[in-house]
Formats: C-alpha cells, structure tokens, sequence
C-alpha cells in the first residue's frame, strides 16, 4: 500500500504541495475549510464582472510551468499567460507619469526622459539587482537555510561578495545610493510592499526584487490570477489527488510526538504524514493548542495588510493600464502610519488593477473592473469601520485630483475585503499578505522551518513560512517541504 499524506488548506502553497508529495508516489487528500480552492488566490463574480480579489502581480511563471512538466504534461493545455507590455503605470503628485515597460532597456529609457536619471543608472541599477539575485536565490529562496547551508558553496560564493547584498543598509539606503531623483527612489522603494514590509527599514538585500519583474518580466494569465489555482487544481485532480472542501481540520492527531492524522467536524483521519499549508501562527493556536510554541518565530512582526475595493465601474478610462500605482506625497509617513501607528495614512498609495484590460470577458462593454488596494497595518482590532469610510473619501478624492476622474460617478457596484475578512476567510493571522515582515536584517532567517524538529512526519508549506509570501516563493516552500519528505521516506 501506498504512504499516505494529507495536506491542510488549499491555498496555492497546499495545492502545489499535493502535487510534489503525489509525485513522490504518495496518495494524498487536501482538507480545505472553504468551498473552493485558493485561499488568498481568489475572485468575485458578479453582474458580468469577474475580479481576482488577491495577488495581481505575476512573477516568475517558469515555477508554474515546471509543475506540469513534473507530470509529463504540456503545461499550455492547461495554463497560459503573457507578459504585460506595460508592467506599471506610475502616477506622481506632481503630474509625472511613468510607463514601467516590460522591456528593461525601453523602462530606463522612459525614467531618463521623465525623471532626472541617465539610462545607465537604471540599467546598473537592474543589473546588481541580477547579481544579488544570482547569489542568494540559492541560499535563501529555493532551499531550505539551515546550518549546512553554510559550508555550501553557493553560500560562501555570496560570503565572498557579501558587500553587494547591501545587508548593513536599508532598500531605501540603497536605493538612495543610485538614485538622486526621489520619484525614483519611490518608484524602488515600493519593492518592498511586495513582500509586505517597509522599504525604510527592509535590508537592502531586498533591492533584488526588481530584477524579478524588470530583468526576468511581469505577467499575466490569459483567464486571469484566478486560472494559475483552477489550472493547477485541475492538474491535481487529474493526477488522482482527493480535495475534502468545506471540511477544516481541527487538530492534528500525535502520538507521541509523531503525526499521526487529522480531525475534523466529520471525524478523524489516519495518515503517514501531515503537511500544513495553515498560516503557521494559525497553525499552532488552533490546530496544536496543547503544544510548546516556537516563540521566536512566532514573535517576528507581521506583515502588511490590504483595503481592497471591488468597484463594477461604468465607462472605460483610456489613460490607465492593467496596473496603476498613484504615488502617496510622504512615502515615509505612509510608512510610519502602516508600521508605526498602525493605522490608515491620509494619503495612500493606491493601486488600482483592471484585469479586464487584458482579459477578455471580465466586465462587460463599455465597463471596467476595478481592483483598488492600499496598505494597512495587519489587524490589531483597529476601529476599520470608520478607517476604510475615511479611506474610501481619501481614495476617490485622490483619484478625482491626480486622474481627473471622478469615479464616484462611474461605480455600479462595490465588494470590499480589508484585514478582518482577509483573517475569516483564509485563517490568515491578522490578516497579513505574507506571514511575517521582512522589516529586519534577520527576518530571512527567523520564518519557521518547512519542518519541525520536535514533531516527527509534520510539515509546513505556504507564505507564512520558509522562504516566504508571494506566489513565486510559496512554490518554493512547496518544493523545499517535498524534499525534507523525501529525504524523509526515502
Ligand atoms: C490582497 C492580496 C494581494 C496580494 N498580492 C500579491 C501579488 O500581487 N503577488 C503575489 O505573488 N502575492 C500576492 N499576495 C500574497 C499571496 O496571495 C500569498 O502569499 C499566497 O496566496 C499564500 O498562499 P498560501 O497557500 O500560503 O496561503 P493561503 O492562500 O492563505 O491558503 C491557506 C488555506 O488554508 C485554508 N485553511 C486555513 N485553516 C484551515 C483549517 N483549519 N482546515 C482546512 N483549511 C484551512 C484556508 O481556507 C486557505 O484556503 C497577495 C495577497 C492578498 C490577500
């Protein structure tokens, strides 16, 4: 008979952990308290629009694509995405305008003619990003960082030139380094959201995050963000994995000190390992209540949070692209609001997203589905209430002055998600995007472990644990998790 392993929660980290453990010859059953798959990959349908209600930004594809190659599959029957021409629209107080191409030559080109930088600069910029890419991604984001990591070579190769990882500054530091001009140090500095954290005190190793999106490109799935889940869970269902829905796990069965299976509302199930895809503060408060809690890990601050708008709009904007950010004026102090105070800036960053500039069929005619986020601190029981009514003023004044839309007039519809619903619908603690902050130097190095010493055959995957939050690095914590089992059980 074959071993058998369960998975906790399909998000995009379980799922793709039911398929490197099914790969490894195990028959395996996702238990996922929602009706569907994604977790925080998911969408809203209605009156005609479709919106994807998480991620919007889509990196590094080849992570995907591997998982049907894993299966002999052509992964272009399942799944198919393009690259955006125009990564982002970046909108500035001050009327400046930039077109982030996809094309990094044409990009610092545009940053030369908007902004007070020669080309070279930003193409210097993207290349040392390359190189601080070349020399962590192995230490840091497609293995797990232990102690043997150290004697690796790829280790000691990014000993050796430990000053280009800019480790004793800051991203803003460093980008401050290269960089006069301060629409373009905000341009990089907002790297530092994609993980959720803050640029002013984010290591400046992190300034590797733009050669992710402008050396090896942004994309964007055909059918939308929604099409990376329903393509893989087809892939799983179509390689034999069972999915439980609407069935949460309540604990996780040990016996001594050995998982053993899981509980839910419909009873317990026995199985050879266990592998969590829960956020892990979750995890052990809920699922592993009488266990001992690693509270150094669990200590670390959390991350960002997100006030999203889903507006039905009437009538289609031709200045905007799929992605838009309209800078905040005081980066700093929306920074220090988000992490300091947290609570609301007055005058946000927004990020208005409309897939349906690219994707056909999501809004109808002559209409446009509106993605509008801002920043917020994770859920602390702020009064939000009153704090996303204020922001929804600030946000619609802001659109009305820097692009001389006033939206309030096209909006037929409005859905919201904000860090309380974020937390009640993915089991997400406090609401965070991505677990923990990456708002210190050690922060890389204090997430939990894809496994854990002190419990035998359980494991962890997904963006609140090694290496982190994004799709591209819970594909990862995926991929590290199936080789602990595999070292495991071989
Ligand atoms: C608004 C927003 C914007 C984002 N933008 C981006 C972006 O542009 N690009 C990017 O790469 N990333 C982005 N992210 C982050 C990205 O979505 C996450 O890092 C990633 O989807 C996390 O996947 P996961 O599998 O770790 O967790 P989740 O997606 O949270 O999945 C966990 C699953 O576990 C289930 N679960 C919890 N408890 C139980 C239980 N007891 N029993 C059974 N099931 C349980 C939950 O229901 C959920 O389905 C964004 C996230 C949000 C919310």
């Amino acid at each position: 008979m074959k071993e058998r392993a369960a998975v906790i929660g399909a998000g995009i980290g379980g799922i793709v952990s039911a398929l490197r453990l099914r790969h490894s010859g195990f028959e395996v059953e996702v238990f996922e308290a929602a009706s569907l798959p994604g977790g925080k990959i998911a969408q809203i349908e209605k009156d005609g629009f479709r919106f994807d209600t998480g991620p919007s930004l889509f990196t590094l594809p080849s992570l995907v694509n591997e998982l049907f190659e894993l299966f002999g599959k052509i992964f272009s029957e399942y799944f198919s995405y393009r690259a955006l021409p125009v990564i982002t629209k970046y909108f500035y107080e001050d009327g400046t305008e930039i077109n982030a191409y996809n094309d990094p030559g044409k990009f610092a080109d545009e940053i030369e003619r908007k902004a007070n930088v020669k080309a070279g600069k930003v193409r210097k910029y993207l290349k040392d990003a390359e190189t601080v890419y070349d020399l962590t991604a192995n230490n840091f984001i497609f293995k797990a960082f232990e102690l043997s990591t150290v004697f690796t070579k790829d280790f000691l190769r990014a000993t050796l030139r430990i000053n280009k990882l800019n480790t004793g500054k800051t991203m803003h530091q460093v980008n401050q380094s290269y960089f006069k001009d301060g629409r373009v140090i905000q341009l990089f500095d907002r790297y530092a959201t994609y993980n959720g954290s803050d640029p002013y005190q984010t290591p400046g190793t992190l300034a590797v995050i733009p050669h992710l999106e402008h050396n090896i490109g942004a994309f964007f799935p055909e059918k939308g963000m929604y099409d990376i889940v329903r393509s893989l869970y087809r892939l799983a269902v179509d390689e034999g994995i069972r999915f439980r829905f609407s069935e949460k796990v309540s604990s996780v069965n040990l016996d001594s000190g050995v998982a053993k299976g899981v509980e839910t509302q419909y009873g317990r199930y026995d199985y050879d390992l266990v592998v969590s895809d829960v956020d892990i503060f979750t995890f052990y408060d809920q699922l592993l209540p009488n266990h001992e809690i690693p509270q150094k890990q669990l200590s670390q601050e959390r991350s960002s949070s997100a006030l999203i708008f889903y507006w039905g709009v009437k009538g289609l904007n031709e200045s905007l692209d799929v992605h838009n950010i309209l800078f905040s004026q005081n980066y700093k102090r929306e920074f220090e609001k988000i992490f300091s105070e947290k609570t609301l800036p007055e005058d946000p960053t927004v990020h208005i997203f409309i897939s349906g500039k690219v994707v056909e069929g999501d809004a109808p005619d002559g209409h446009e589905n509106w993605f509008v986020m801002i920043n917020t601190p994770a859920n602390d029981g702020q009064d939000w209430d009153s704090l996303v009514e204020k922001a929804r003023e600030n946000i619609i004044e802001k659109i009305h002055r820097m692009l001389d839309i006033d939206i309030r007039q096209q909006i037929l519809f409005e859905e919201r998600l904000d860090p309380r619903t974020i937390e009640s619908k993915t089991g997400s603690w406090k609401g965070s995007l991505y677990g923990n902050s990456s708002n210190n130097k050690f922060a890389a190095f204090m997430r939990h472990k894809n496994k854990t010493s002190k419990i035998k055959n359980l494991y962890f995957a997904g963006g609140s644990v090694h290496p982190g939050g994004g799709i591209p690095l819970c594909l990862a914590s995926a991929k590290i998790m199936a080789s602990k089992v595999k070292a495991d059980w071989k």
